[in-house]
C-alpha cells in the first residue's frame, strides 16, 4: 500500500493528570483500529496549556501506556515541539485575511449572545481593532460544516451564528487547542481520529480550519464517554481516580467490556499479551455505533 493511503491514528492525551478510566478508552480504541487496520498508531501530549498542566503528568501517561501493553510507532511527541509551526500556520491564516487580531476584553464580551457552544462573538474586531494585546480569531461563515461521523452518524454546525469567528490564538501568547491539534495532525500525517464523545462539538470547528489551511480532513470517530451513575462525566474535575498501574489486567479488561466488545469473563485471568491478541481478533469499532454514553463500572 501507497505510505499516504495508510492508515493512520493516535492517541493525544492532555497532561493535566494520569490517565483515567475515560482517556483509557480513547487510547484502547484508537489502538485497536489503528492495529487491526494495519496502520500506524502515535502517542502526542498535547502540552499547549501550561497553567492547566500538572507536572511529571506526562510521564505518568507514558509509564501507564507501558504497563498497559501499548506498543505506540516512534518517539511520543509533545505538541509544544510544533510552536514553529503553530505560528507558522496562524500568520499564514492573518496573511490570507482568515483570521485578524480581537482585543475584546471578557468583560467587553460579557453580554454576548449565547449559542450552543457558549458564547457567540459578535464580530467585533472584524474590521480592525486598536490596542496591543490581541487574541487571533478565524474568521467562520454562515455555510453549515457537515461531516459523517462513523459512529455518531452524520452531523453539522453553522459556525457563524452556533460559535462566532473563534480564538486561534490567545491574548496570552498560547496557542488555542483547535489550531494545535489540527496543525499536529497534519504533521503526523493523521488520517483518522478516534476520541471522546465530548469532542465531537469541536470537529466542526476543527474541520473548518484544515479547510482554511488547505489540509485533508481525516475520517473521525467518537466513541462514548464514560459517565457516573447520576449522568456526568468522569473527569479529573468530578474525582475520576487514577487507573491503577500495578494490576492492569482486570482494568484492560473492563476497558473492552466498556467498548462493548464483550471479553469472556476468563480473560482478566488471562497474560496481558492474551488479552491484547483476544482484543486484536475479536475487535469490532461499529459495536459503539450511536452510543453516546456508557456506565463507569467501578
Ligand atoms: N488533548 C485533548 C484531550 O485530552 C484531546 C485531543 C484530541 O483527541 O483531539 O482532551
Ligand atoms: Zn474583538
Amino acid at each position: 500500500m501507497d505510505e499516504a493511503d495508510s492508515y493512520t491514528g493516535r492517541f493525544a492525551p492532555s497532561p493535566t493528570g494520569p490517565l483515567h478510566f475515560g482517556s483509557l478508552l480513547a487510547a484502547v480504541a484508537s489502538y485497536l483500529e489503528a492495529r487491526t487496520r494495519g496502520g500506524r498508531w502515535l502517542v502526542r501530549i498535547e502540552d499547549i496549556d501550561p497553567p492547566r498542566q500538572q507536572r511529571g503528568a506526562d510521564r505518568l501517561i507514558i509509564d501507564a501506556l507501558q504497563r498497559y501493553g501499548f506498543e505506540w510507532d516512534g518517539e511520543v511527541s509533545y505538541q509544544s515541539q510544533s510552536s514553529k509551526l503553530h505560528e507558522a500556520a496562524r500568520d499564514r491564516l492573518i496573511d490570507a485575511g482568515l483570521a485578524y487580531p480581537c482585543t475584546c476584553s471578557r468583560k467587553m464580551l460579557a453580554d454576548a449572545p449565547r449559542g450552543p457552544l457558549g458564547s457567540v462573538y459578535p464580530g467585533t474586531c472584524r474590521n480592525g481593532s486598536s490596542g496591543a494585546e490581541a487574541a487571533i480569531r478565524l474568521r467562520t461563515n454562515a455555510e453549515a460544516v457537515e461531516f459523517a461521523d462513523r459512529l455518531q452518524g452524520p452531523h453539522r454546525q453553522c459556525l457563524e451564528p452556533e460559535s462566532g469567528d473563534f480564538i486561534v490564538y490567545r491574548r496570552d501568547g498560547l496557542v488555542a487547542y483547535h489550531l494545535a491539534v489540527v496543525v499536529d495532525d497534519h504533521k503526523h500525517g493523521v488520517t483518522d481520529i478516534v476520541r471522546g464523545m465530548d469532542l465531537m462539538d469541536s470537529t466542526p470547528r476543527q474541520i473548518w480550519l484544515q479547510r482554511c489551511l488547505g489540509y485533508a480532513t481525516p475520517g473521525y470517530a467518537h466513541i462514548p464517554v464514560v459517565v457516573h451513575p447520576d449522568g456526568s462525566k468522569l473527569s479529573k474535575l468530578t474525582g475520576a481516580p487514577p487507573i491503577p498501574t500495578v494490576e492492569v489486567r482486570p482494568t484492560l479488561t473492563a476497558a473492552l467490556a466498556a467498548l462493548k466488545q464483550d471479553p469472556p469473563g476468563a480473560l482478566a485471568e488471562a497474560s496481558l499479551d492474551g488479552i491484547w491478541t483476544w482484543a486484536m481478533e475479536n475487535w469490532n469499532l461499529a459495536a459503539l455505533a450511536g452510543l453516546e454514553t456508557v456506565a463507569d463500572p467501578s
